[in-house]
């Protein structure tokens, strides 16, 4: 039997499906630390709650991403 990552779906998972998911991965990672710790809302507060894709700052509720 071949083994899986010999075969050409084997390949393609683990040539593209896969660091497409790391990266992927990663880029939630980023968002969930949150915004570099200079960046302050427009109001001057540096505050900021994850709201799905977006960041809310915690003080006015303006939303970024
Ligand atoms: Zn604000």
């Amino acid at each position: 039997m071949t083994e899986f990552y010999l075969t050409q779906m084997g390949r393609t998972f683990y040539e593209s499906t896969l660091p497409r998911i790391a990266r992927a991965l990663e880029q939630i990672a980023d968002i969930k630390k949150g915004p570099p710790a200079q960046f302050k809302c427009a109001c001057g507060y540096d505050g900021f709650e994850v709201a799905g894709n977006f960041l809310k700052c915690v003080k006015c509720g303006r939303v970024y991403r």
